[in-house]
């Protein structure tokens, strides 16, 4: 870090304490005039900074501000996201961030995170000597094409990669430092972006074919050579070009997909805790996908795998995940199926989604489909005829888009369901019964994947990491949570959640023989020591 002095200092963001400065700093790093009498304390700073955020009346307001922060002070910002993690994570994530992005040219204050476009071939590993730090072991890079559902948003995509490094270091202690939010800006489909006259991107239609392939490949190329020990995790590309991406870099250099693996690896242990409250083995479970993208075909396959590890063979695992599209059930007979999803097309006659949980009765049913209301009074009173305690998980973003509401879920079934939601909902009150409905957030896995990888320095990143990192995350739901009808633990857990995932990353990289570093025996202290925390 820089030895800095007077102004420099204080408008620093990594090192700035703003009015926490002692007497005794202001004295010895000449701020003495600079700075208000008071010397406040980081707690007070935060309630000044909860009260200046609560007065805001949108959650756009509340973004902004609380960038505006993150420039001006980055451990008061985290150190208040943090400890306030429930009340901000949705104003710095999913459901602002999505709202964000769409006004992401109109709301600019100052650029954060690095951009690529076409007119940077032949060059990127040049240009990437321009990022101020050296030792970067976390990029999160989007081409913004599929940004949460809201489709193609072009460069504006960036607020996804920005937000979901904020959660790198708020939920697992990376610190920010090493951490690159990254923007392939290849040109944007959405002609009323390339229209709009404060648009910031590269203006023209998406480059695709070889030019998209080999500018990606570039990319890679020379993240290898500029930061050896990066973990790139893709985030928000078009579906096909997401599993393409995992399949040729997968096993080349360190990285992974956070809406195919991190979705599955959450949901995995969505369904482990709730074989906790139904009491069903879940070696016996049938589980029933809406939607056959990124999110849900991951899922499949990290289930399959999970099958293997309780004894099924893989044909017996496959047959135990169904596949309804916007026609009904998925059938052996279907035509056009996508190569990913026939693993998953049984023989069966061909029925529609109710006819299908009707005959199937699936244990749990998984929305991904970016489509609100697809889970509607009768599909949701269908699972709970076939089920006591039916498993329902609406991963849809934003809120918006959600298949059901959590109410909905519980108000249909009676209050029997076991309910998660990609988009947070607030308590539910049915009955005599208040429920706190858990958000299947990937926020509970990546962050710990990335911590255990940098740990590790894995040379890749494995199925059987977030296998691992599923079972640890269930393991550690609470009896009181679950009570209250969650299978995740509370928001305020979440680094506690990354901290033991990254263990077990690590002890699976030392398994597999993927681990380069010199570990020691103790790995819950070493990580514990890796983890920033944002104090003065
Ligand atoms: P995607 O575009 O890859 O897939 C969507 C799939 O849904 C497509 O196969 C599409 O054909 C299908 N579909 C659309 N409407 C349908 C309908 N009416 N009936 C049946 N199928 C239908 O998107 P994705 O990456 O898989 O993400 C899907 C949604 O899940 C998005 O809203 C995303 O934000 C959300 N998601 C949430 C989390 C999380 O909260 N943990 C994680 C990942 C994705």
């Amino acid at each position: 870090m820089k030895n800095l002095h007077g102004k420099a200092l204080l408008v620093d963001p990594a090192q700035t304490k703003s009015t926490a400065f002692t007497r005794e700093e202001r004295e010895n790093f000449g701020l003495r005039g600079l700075l208000p009498y008071e010397v406040a304390s980081i707690y007070k700073q935060i309630d000044r900074v909860l009260g200046s955020m609560r007065s805001k009346t949108s959650a756009i307001e509340k973004y902004i501000f609380l960038n505006a922060l993150l420039e001006r002070n980055q451990r008061l910002f985290y150190r208040t996201m943090i400890d306030h993690i429930e009340e901000i994570m949705p104003l710095v994530y999913t459901p602002t961030v999505g709202e964000a992005c769409k006004e992401f040219a109109h709301i600019f204050r100052k650029p954060q995170g690095f951009y690529i476009t076409p007119e940077d071939r032949g060059e990127i590993a040049t240009i990437l000597r321009n990022w101020p730090e050296d030792d970067i072991r976390v990029i999160v890079v989007t081409d913004g094409e599929r940004i949460l559902g809201l489709g193609d948003l072009g460069a504006n995509g960036m607020g996804i990669p920005i937000g979901k490094i904020a959660l790198y270091v708020a939920c697992a202690g990376i610190n920010p430092a090493q951490c690159m939010p990254v923007m392939l800006d290849v040109g944007t489909n959405n002609v009323s972006l390339r229209e709009d006259p404060l648009y910031l991107g590269y203006p023209y239609p998406r480059i695709s074919g070889v030019a998209y392939r080999s500018l990606v490949d570039e990319f890679i190329n020379a993240v290898q050579l500029r930061f050896p020990y990066a973990l790139i995790q893709f985030e928000d590309f078009l579906t096909p070009h997401a599993f393409e991406f995992l399949d040729r870099y997968g096993l080349q250099v360190r990285c992974f997909n956070d809406d195919i693996q991190g979705t599955a690896a959450v949901t995995l242990a969505g369904i482990y805790t709730s074989c906790r409250i139904t009491g069903k083995k879940f070696a016996d479970l049938q589980i029933m996908f809406l939607g056959a993208g990124s999110a849900a075909s991951g899922t499949a396959e990290l289930l399959v795998d999970a099958f293997c590890s309780v004894g099924l063979n893989k044909s017996q695992a496959q047959k135990r995940l169904w596949f309804i599209d916007r026609k009904g059930l998925v059938t052996a007979a279907n035509e056009n199926i996508k190569p990913r999803i026939l693993p998953f097309a049984h023989k069966h006659v061909a029925c529609s989604f109710v006819d299908a949980i009707e005959n199937i009765k699936p244990d749990v049913l998984i929305g991904a489909t970016g489509v609100a209301g697809t889970f509607n009074e009768t599909v949701v009173r269908k699972m709970a005829t076939v089920n006591e305690r039916p498993v329902i998980i609406a991963l849809s973003n934003p809120t918006s888009h959600t298949e059901c509401t959590a109410e909905q879920a519980y108000q249909w079934s009676d209050g029997r369901v076991i309910f998660a939601s990609g988009s947070p909902f607030g308590e539910v009150q049915y009955g005599d019964k208040l429920f706190k409905p858990a958000q299947g957030n990937n926020a509970y896995i990546f962050p710990g994947i990335g911590l255990g990888v940098y740990a590790s320095a894995a040379r890749f990143v494995t199925q059987k990491m977030f296998l691992a990192a599923a079972k640890v995350l269930a393991g550690i739901v609470t009896g009181q949570e679950i009570a209250a009808g969650a299978i995740y633990p509370t928001l305020p857990r979440v680094r506690k959640a990354s901290h033991a995932i990254a263990v077990a990353v690590c002890e699976v990289a030392i398994a597999e023989g993927l681990s380069d570093a010199n570990l020691p025996e103790d790995l819950n202290s070493y990580i514990k020591s890796l983890m920033y925390e944002p104090n003065y």
